[in-house]
């Protein structure tokens, strides 16, 4: 590229703009406007900045699907205009939001970065700086007049991951998600190292299509020994409930009494989807490798793969809008459309 990239920060919330109030020691958010003075060696960077802000800038634990909405529009409204995007939330339910923007953008052909950090900016040893910085350059990397990287992802302490592939899994170290499924796309050191071959790239210049409707009728159902049939009917009968993410354990067992796949089977039968997905931080469902998961099987649970927890409840709220047929349905979700999971197909 000859010019100078453009890149818009969308700053939502989150410790990266957060103080210290000193009466009540608590951590608030302040004024957006102060992130750019705050770190002055963001002039520096070979690219031009703006920056746009939520009205009231959120602690990410508030965040919900009008949030994504939010987010989603704002990129919208500016796709033709900056080159790239990096969007700061609170690090605690990053890899859900980050997860769903990237089932809610369609043709996407430029890169959205999520960021945030452990510590506020303001703060001596922060993570912030190098997090941000590292952010921006990776929205800046062009190769062949291409941006480098054209999917979205999530910077945290030195490395890029594909954002539906994360989890948060520390509150304390600045290094706050990992990808067990899937590697790093890039690599921060002393040189910013690109795994080209794992980078998306969309083969065919098609117009961004922005997904605004989410089916929000959706439950997380871990499963843990000793569950009474009573909690999981109780949550198999909320009204209007229209998708489950099914926490099972390791390659995707679950109790076998016929009372427990009894519910289950009721729960299909009545139309909720229900996605087999492993509480294990690394692995796959493979559903019919143990007795444990061969009747969810048969009845017609579906198999979430390797995908992440946050990442399934994000694609069931996404497909759930496009009333699929129940073979569709376990079609696209069985599938990587974002490269959410390993399949046999190619991204
Ligand atoms: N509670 C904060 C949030 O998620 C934590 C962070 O920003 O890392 O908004």
């Amino acid at each position: 590229m000859t010019r100078k990239p453009n890149i818009l920060l969308i700053y939502t919330g989150g410790t990266i703009g957060m103080m210290k109030d000193y009466k009540t020691n608590a951590l608030k958010a302040f004024d957006f406007s102060q992130i750019v003075e705050k770190i002055p060696e963001l002039q520096q960077l070979n690219c031009k900045i703006e920056s746009v802000s939520f009205e009231d800038a959120i602690d990410s634990s508030n965040m919900n699907t009008k949030y994504y909405i939010s987010i989603v529009e704002i990129i919208e409204e500016n796709y033709k205009k900056f080159d790239g995007f990096v969007v700061l939330t609170g690090s605690d339910t990053m890899a859900y939001t980050s997860s769903a923007i990237s089932f809610m953008l369609e043709n996407l052909q430029k890169p959205i970065i999520f960021t945030g950090s452990q510590l506020p900016i303001g703060d001596l040893r922060t993570d912030a700086k190098e997090n941000l910085i590292t952010s921006i350059e990776v929205a800046c990397a062009y190769k062949n007049g291409k941006p480098i990287v054209s999917e979205v992802c999530l910077y945290f302490e030195y490395k890029l991951y594909r954002a539906n592939r994360t989890t948060k899994i520390s509150s304390e170290l600045f290094e706050a998600f990992t990808s067990m499924n899937f590697p790093p796309l890039a690599e921060s050191g002393v040189h910013l190292k690109f795994n080209e071959h794992l980078i998306h790239q969309e083969e065919q210049e098609e117009t961004l299509i922005v997904r605004k409707h989410l089916v929000d009728e959706v439950v997380i159902l871990k499963l843990f020994p000793g569950i009474s049939n009573l909690v999981v009917e109780s949550i198999l009968n909320i009204p209007n409930l229209k998708g489950v993410v099914l926490e099972t354990y390791g390659s995707g067992n679950a109790p076998n009494s016929e009372s427990f796949i009894c519910l289950l089977k009721t729960a299909i039968d009545k139309g909720i989807k229900i996605i087999n997905v492993t509480q294990c931080k690394s692995g796959r469902v493979m559903m019919g490798h143990y007795d444990t998961s061969l009747l969810l099987l048969e009845i017609g649970v579906i198999n979430g793969r390797d995908i992440t927890t946050e990442s399934a409840i994000a694609k069931l709220m996404y497909l759930l809008d496009k009333n699929l047929s129940d073979d569709d349905f376990k079609h696209f979700f069985e599938k990587s459309l974002r490269g959410e999971l390993t399949d046999n197909y190619h991204f």
